[in-house]
């Protein structure tokens, strides 16, 4: 039978209602040298030298852009040593001792509405390359190459959706602090000279609709309002996300701005918020545990803190004898880690814990629902049995590269394939 799907349990409720704890007190921070997108770095301090909160630490640098990295405590620089990142690598990373004193750099000053005000386009680019901001919904695209669009633009899109189950990141930060993503959003709407901002959110969410659209109402001489989209899986997915709050239909592998579009994730533009109003980089994010191997919590901490920490505070695992899987990231694009010492960075926000035992695959029967599943319309099974074969041809012909990574084909298949890990195996073979 074909199990055609786009509506997945999102696993939220429970985790929406933990209290969020406000966790400042680790010992030691940790800085990766490197990122995925920036496969080099080096940094500008040595060992015994005091380092402040938004103080620049080194340089990591990408294919064609450099982002600066910032210390997120006040502290002493004690050396290096190897943790594991987002993207589940081990990569070297400096360490801050944390003093706890949490003293900020000179150059952190607010800035007035009046120097706000003036501020030029170009300026406001400069700002956010200057603190390192990038992409906080997971993609870590610098958001300074976003905001420097020679397109003109008509409308800048909050997107709210976060639709893939037990991610709660994006919906604490519009709950607690709806201000900062609205006033982000007025500086990217007036950097990129768009006259309208959008907040979109789930349908579902009508708690947060009310909460965003009261905060809208003290800026009354804003064109920015609040859509809501689909409940469905994979809504957030920017092309799926733009179609339904702007019925705008952009085809894959455009570029939004050609259609008068900026879009950034709710996240990125708080942090456009705090570099232009308080002169900050990222310092926190929230992250959340949740499975049932693990006592589930949801945390604020400092960018840098190591997720061995936040475990013990959370009280560990739930029955350590039994083996675990964990997921860094959601359960549908998340990736597979086998260590726990992971440090957090800017696109962290979800650390899933399963009891459960991986499930062994079982061999193809031929349903098709991964096929009719896809939001992308390619062929997850004829892609899975390409790649097998190494035939770089087919699978370029069969457009592994339109594949979003959603994880759709393999939630539904009822042969528990991986087909997702075959569609990024394939990708990356089909593009050498
Ligand atoms: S992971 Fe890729 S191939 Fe699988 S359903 Fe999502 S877009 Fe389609
Ligand atoms: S890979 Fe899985 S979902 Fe796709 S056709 Fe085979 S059994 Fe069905």
């Amino acid at each position: 039978m074909i199990a055609k799907t786009k509506c997945i349990p999102d696993g939220k409720k429970h985790l929406k209602e933990l209290p969020i704890l406000h966790y400042l007190d680790a010992e030691y921070l940790y800085y990766p040298v490197t990122s995925a997108r920036c496969p080099e770095g080096e940094t500008c301090v040595m060992g015994g030298q005091f380092v402040k909160v938004g103080e620049v630490i080194g340089t990591r640098k990408g294919a064609f852009f450099e982002q600066p990295m910032h210390a997120t405590v006040s502290g002493e620089v004690v050396g290096y040593e190897n943790h594991v990142d987002q993207s589940g690598k081990v990569v070297n990373c400096l360490i801050v001792k944390n003093d706890k004193k949490y003293e900020f750099h000179e150059s952190i000053i607010d800035r007035t509405d009046e120097e706000i005000e003036a501020l030029t386009k170009e300026e406001y680019v400069e700002i956010v390359k200057e603190a390192g901001l990038v992409g906080l919904g997971g993609s870590a695209f610098p958001s300074y190459i976003k905001l420097d669009s020679k397109d003109p633009i008509d409308v800048v899109i909050a997107n709210g959706v976060e639709c893939e189950p037990n991610l709660i990141s994006d919906y604490g930060l519009m709950m607690t602090s709806p201000e900062m993503v609205i006033r982000g959003l007025m500086y990217a709407m007036k950097a990129s000279g768009a006259k309208r901002g959008v907040i979109a959110i789930k349908k579902r969410y009508t708690e947060l609709y009310e909460r965003l659209s009261f905060k809208l109402k003290e800026f009354p001489n804003e064109n920015i309002e609040v859509i809501t989209v689909g409940n469905y899986y994979p809504q957030g997915w920017e092309l799926a996300m733009i179609k339904k709050a702007l019925n705008i239909s952009i085809p894959q592998g455009e570029l939004l701005s050609k259609y008068g579009v900026l879009n950034f994730n709710v996240s990125t533009l708080a942090s456009i918020y705090m570099a232009v109003k308080k002169r900050l980089p990222v310092l926190e994010r929230f992250i959340t545990f949740s499975g049932d191997g693990i006592h589930n919590k949801t945390f604020r901490a400092r960018i840098g803190t190591l997720m061995t920490d936040l475990i013990e505070l959370a009280g560990g695992y739930v029955d350590e004898d039994k083996p675990k899987v964990l997921i860094l990231g959601g359960p549908m694009m998340g990736t597979n880690i086998n260590r726990d010492d992971i440090v957090m960075t800017h696109t962290t926000t979800s650390l899933i814990v399963m009891n459960e035992e991986v499930l062994k695959e079982e061999p193809c029967v031929r349903c098709a629902s991964c096929v009719y599943s896809c939001p992308v319309q390619i062929q997850p099974v004829q892609i899975m049995n390409a790649y097998k074969v190494r035939d770089k041809d087919a699978l370029k012909m069969l457009e592994v590269s339109k594949c979003i990574e959603c994880g759709l084909c393999s939630y539904v298949c009822p042969s528990k394939i991986h087909l997702t890990e075959y569609m990024r195996s394939g990708k990356r073979f089909a593009s050498k």
